[in-house]
């Protein structure tokens, strides 16, 4: 039997965040979901409200936060470039000075902390697939900086606090990872197809298709968080969670047309700046030191979150209807 605890999950009404939370309730911990709802919404986790072990409080972490906890994970943070672009100066706060709360934090109470990091750490690489000791490729002044340098910045204060406090830190470098509960305006790839499809919509394809990424189901990436969570303490990271299985986005954007039986056409549309061309993790480190690796394929996780969308869009239109 695994010890109770007590842990700091920041951007738990989010995307990933909702099925941390979950995941650990079920393991029986107490959860403390932190939030801003910027881009988290309530109804992802109203369904965690009934459990007694389980609370949320709206509070922004660019601002201190005192609580009492074993754990935290520190997920806190827009990650949809169009939600990320929209309040730059914001977005580098978060990472920042909400970095720097948290791990002011962790440091009072004696907690571990955890940091969701992420690929946009190497920029657009030169190296393929990337592995945790490549230094990046970023553009410190681009519209994508606010989000990748606020994030390289973060892992310079976790490494810092741990080597200053003797912090107990993980970080792990995220990458693209996709689900049900994104939100049909979220703006990146997976769910802008898959409504697009579904609405039988123009596909939006940027540039010419040709740039890749590797997609990682929601299910098998918070297996890996906390896995890294639960390894001792040598176990820093940075280390890759991700799927390295790699498609262009026009091979995705042809495989959601037949999982969905859409009649869509693709639309192309301009790149934007800074796009990083190619994208796939080298997992090697996160098997050797987690037993990790993604389990769910492509096909299965996206047939899953286009049920997902394809409920929500209905009951959208019962309602418009109603
Ligand atoms: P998301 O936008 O769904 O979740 C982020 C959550 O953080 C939201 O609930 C938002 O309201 C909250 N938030 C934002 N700023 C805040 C602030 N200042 N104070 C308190 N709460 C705040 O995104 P996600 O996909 O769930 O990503 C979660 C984390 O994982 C982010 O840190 C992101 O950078 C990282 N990550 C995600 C991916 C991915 O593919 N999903 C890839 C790499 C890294
Ligand atoms: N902090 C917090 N909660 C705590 C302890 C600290 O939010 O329980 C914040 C506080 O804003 C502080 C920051 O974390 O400025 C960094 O804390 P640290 O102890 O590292 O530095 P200092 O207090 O000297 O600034
Ligand atoms: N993309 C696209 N059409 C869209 C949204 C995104 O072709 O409607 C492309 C985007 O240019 C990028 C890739 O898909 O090359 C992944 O974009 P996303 O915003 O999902 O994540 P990130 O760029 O942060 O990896």
């Amino acid at each position: 039997m695994q010890q109770t605890k007590r842990i700091l999950v920041t951007g738990g009404a989010g995307f990933l965040g909702s099925f941390l939370c979950e995941r650990l309730l079920q393991e029986k911990h107490e959860v403390i979901c932190v939030d801003n709802f910027f881009t988290g919404r309530r109804s992802n986790v109203a369904h965690l409200l009934e459990d007694k072990s389980f609370e949320i409080v709206r509070h922004d972490i660019t601002f201190p936060l005192y609580v009492e906890v074993d754990e935290i994970y520190n997920l806190a943070c827009p990650a949809s470039p169009v939600h990320y672009q929209y309040d730059p100066v914001q977005t580098t706060k978060t990472s920042v000075h909400g970095a720097i709360n948290m791990l002011g934090l962790a440091k009072r109470v004696g907690a571990k902390i955890l940091q969701a990091s992420t690929s946009e750490v190497y920029g657009d690489p030169e190296i393929h697939p990337q592995r945790e000791g490549y230094w990046g490729r970023v553009n410190p002044i681009g519209p994508r900086s606010c989000y990748d340098e606020g994030k390289r910045c973060a892992e310079t204060l976790f490494f810092d606090y741990w080597r200053q406090h003797r912090l107990r830190i993980k970080v792990a470098r995220i990458f693209n990872t996709y689900g049900p509960r994104m939100r049909p305006d979220d703006g990146r790839v997976i769910s802008n197809f898959i409504v697009q499809a579904l609405e039988n919509k123009p596909i939006t394809v940027y540039g010419n298709g040709e740039q890749t990424r590797s997609f990682c189901y929601v299910d098998d990436l918070i297996d890996g968080l906390v896995r890294l969570m639960g390894t001792n303490d040598e176990v820093t990271g940075p280390i890759n969670l991700g799927n390295p299985v790699e498609f262009t986005m026009l091979e995705l954007a042809k495989l959601v047309i037949e999982l969905t039986g859409s009649r869509s056409k693709i639309k192309y549309l301009p790149l934007p700046t800074d796009d990083p061309r190619q994208r796939q993790p080298d997992i090697g480190l996160a098997k050797r030191e987690l037993g990790w690796e993604p389990k769910v394929p492509l096909r299965g996780g996206l047939a899953r979150t286009i049920a997902f969308f394809d409920d929500l869009l209905s009951s959208d239109r019962s309602q418009q209807v109603a």
